[in-house]
């Protein structure tokens, strides 16, 4: 087969808590028939199942801290190399550090496999708190939103310019309702392929 086109299936959706990263990555897996995968779903069935994992990270994520970057490239490590993410994957909610990405990077290319992009869902940080609270989940007080709001901007921000490089970064204006964003998301996919 020749692929003549830029080929969308390895993804990051990245963006600050309450983007509406979630929502979007569901719907973008949909499309392109790839699962999402979301480290923080995993840690919260971790949690409800109370397995070992669920009982380290438990009152880590109940204060809107970061699971330590170890524990997560076991995590993530464990979950790409299955087989239904072997000839794509969307990832949501890492890499969340330098650190993250750096790992993330060897796992890639130990599978000789590289990202095709990295969707980045742009909104406005007064915004957030109030999508949040909407949302209403167990660490969806607004003290700990904060708090998760604020570890974004000091340590996941900055991984965006891990990707600046390779010119990954899709930029997708989140402020919109679900409708419009999931549209211009369409418009950059339809794009980019
Ligand atoms: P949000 O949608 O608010 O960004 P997530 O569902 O992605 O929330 O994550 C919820 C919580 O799970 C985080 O606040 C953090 O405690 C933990 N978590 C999820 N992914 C990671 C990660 N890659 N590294 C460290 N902690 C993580």
């Amino acid at each position: 087969m020749v692929a003549a086109k830029r080929e969308l299936s390895r993804l990051l959706i990245f963006g600050p808590p309450g983007a509406g990263k979630g929502t979007q990555a569901e719907y973008i897996a949909a499309q392109l028939r790839i699962p999402a995968i979301s480290t923080g779903e995993m840690l919260r069935a971790a949690v409800a199942e109370g397995n070992e994992l669920g009982q380290m990270v438990d009152s880590i994520m109940a204060k809107g801290a970061l699971v330590d970057d170890g524990t997560m490239a076991g995590v993530v490590r464990a979950r790409l190399v299955k087989e239904d993410a072997r000839d794509g994957f969307l990832l949501d909610g890492y890499p969340r550090t330098r650190g993250q990405a750096e790992t993330l990077a060897t796992i890639l290319q130990e599978q000789d496999i590289a990202l095709d992009a990295v969707i980045y869902l742009d909104v406005p940080e007064d915004v957030l708190v109030d999508r949040v609270l909407a949302r209403g989940r167990a660490d969806d007080q607004e003290e700990v939103i904060r708090e998760r709001i604020k570890v974004y901007e000091r340590k996941t921000k900055p991984v965006l310019d891990f990707y600046r490089g390779d010119d990954l970064i899709l930029s997708v204006d989140g402020n919109q309702g679900i409708d419009e964003v999931r549209q211009s998301i369409d418009a950059l996919l339809g794009e980019s392929t």
